[in-house]
């Protein structure tokens, strides 16, 4: 047998012949092992990863204890299939319960987020009988036809793929960096709230069967909405019957400082979907909904199951994993060491001409790059050096694509998609020296960009 590739090169090369990837989704280096919030490429570099997996490992990379409980799971039994109930999924079910305030009870499961969303879709539409729903314009929900139809992000997610599932309206994004409808930029009318019900009242019936949302918008740029917004949302859908859906896949258990991020703003969602933080690294997903919803549901006839619905392999590792972030403390490490991280990512925004904004809650931060403060016109090529500088200098964030900066429809679709922003969500172990680290090859990366692109913004 030929030798194997011992280079990221030879790897991605050997990759061309056998797996169908998008360039863009190609990244340089090919991980090979991981520990903490370092990953090590098959080369042997090291690098830290404030990517957390895909936004999975808020644990860090194979954590001892998880690793423990997977592979003792993994000895007793991994598979049953969707008719027999495994007592981890009852005991995860159970502890997701006692972490969620009520009504949030029971629990259903399966792999991804795209799946979450999409079971949540045909509840809502089987609790309430009705078909409709509105998302935010910029919302991420997922690849798979009914959660890409609630996507607020147009472009190639849509080009070629024919017309998407019917039923979604949009409302505008609560994006106050960028916001259409507030005369200045220091206080805010709610007037994208207002415009959310005039797209109600001209785009459905008036009375949709739920609200999507993401209670921070991390795809989108970090989009951190007002209290006041979530506040007046929920408002809205009570006085129209309609039911909150909160997408919490990135944020979930922990991320944000609190264990749900809806918490930050003083509501509670009908539905909560969950993810990618639920099961840490394994393919877990649940919905959560309260006993009335869910019961209301079944007697209405609704069955969601997939082969993989509450297998115990992931169960038990998804409660291993809740059950390391309370032990731990790590919430509370979100939070701190989150507020340490974003004090030194405003440090950044005062000190550089081209970093517009530094937001976001806990370790779900991002700083905004623009070509100069007053245009605030996206800076994408800012955000290629950087990202470049960083992993050249052993720090991983999450790839952003930015082909053909050329074409001025191109841009669009970026900003619309966020790719003007840097986004940091690092394993929730992190500590503040590690974060020190990494701030220090950010900087670096700031310094090139800002040399590189500040004169950009009058041609642009
Ligand atoms: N919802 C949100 C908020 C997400 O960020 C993502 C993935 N980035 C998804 C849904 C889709 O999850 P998956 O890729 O696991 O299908």
């Amino acid at each position: 047998m030929a030798s194997l590739p011992t280079t990221n090169a030879g790897w991605l090369e050997m990759s061309n012949q056998y797996l169908l990837r998008h360039p863009m989704r190609r990244a340089p280096l090919v991980p090979e092992r991981g520990d903490g919030i370092y990953m090590w490429d098959v080369e042997g570099n090291r690098y830290i990863d404030f990517q957390s997996g895909q936004l999975c490992v808020t644990l860090g990379h194979s954590h001892p204890d998880y690793v423990k409980a997977l592979c003792e799971q993994a000895h007793k039994i991994m598979q049953t299939g969707s008719t027999f109930i495994a007592p981890s999924e009852v005991l995860l079910a159970k502890k997701m319960a006692e972490i969620a305030p009520d009504p949030l009870q029971k629990s259903f499961f399966a792999c991804t987020g795209s799946e979450s969303n999409e079971m949540a879709l045909r509840l809502v539409r089987k609790y309430t009988n009705r078909f409709e729903v509105i998302a935010l314009q910029r919302g991420y929900h997922g690849q798979t036809s009914g959660s890409a139809s609630i996507t607020g992000r147009g472009g190639m997610l849509r080009e070629g793929y024919g017309p998407m599932p019917t039923g979604a309206a949009f409302i505008p994004t609560p994006y106050s960096y960028r916001c259409q409808y507030c005369p200045g930029e220091s206080c805010c009318n709610l007037g994208c709230a207002e415009a959310a019900e005039m797209v109600i009242d001209s785009s459905t019936s008036g009375k949709p069967a739920a609200f999507f949302f993401e209670p921070l918008m991390s795809a989108a740029g970090q989009i951190v909405p007002s209290k006041e917004w979530m506040q007046t949302m929920a408002r809205i859908c009570k006085e129209r019957d309609i039911l909150m859906v909160a997408d919490e896949a990135l944020t979930c258990f922990g991320r944000t400082g609190k264990w749900f991020a809806f918490e930050h703003f003083g509501i509670v969602p009908d539905i909560v979907t969950c993810s990618k933080g639920l099961g840490g690294a394994v393919p877990l997903c649940a919905v959560m909904t309260s006993a009335e919803i869910a019961d209301t549901a079944v007697e209405k006839g609704f069955m969601p199951f997939s082969s993989h619905a509450g297998d115990p392999l992931l169960c038990a590792t998804g409660l291993a994993n809740l059950e390391i972030v309370e032990r731990d403390n790590l919430v509370e490490n979100a939070r701190v060491v989150g507020e340490y991280f974003l004090s030194r990512l405003k440090k950044l925004e005062s000190a550089y001409e081209i970093v517009g904004e530094a937001r976001g809650l806990g370790l779900c931060l991002g700083l905004e790059l623009v070509f100069d403060k007053k245009s605030r016109t996206p800076n994408f090529e800012g955000v290629a050096i950087v990202t470049q500088h960083c992993y050249e200098n052993g720090l991983w964030l999450p790839i952003v694509f930015t082909a053909k900066l050329d074409d001025p429809l191109e841009r669009r679709f970026m900003d619309v998609s966020g790719a003007h922003v840097l986004r940091f969500m690092p394993p929730i172990t992190v500590t503040e020296a590690q974060i020190d680290e990494a701030v220090d090859i950010l900087e670096g990366g700031l310094k090139l960009a800002e040399q590189k692109t500040a004169h950009l913004g009058r041609s642009a």
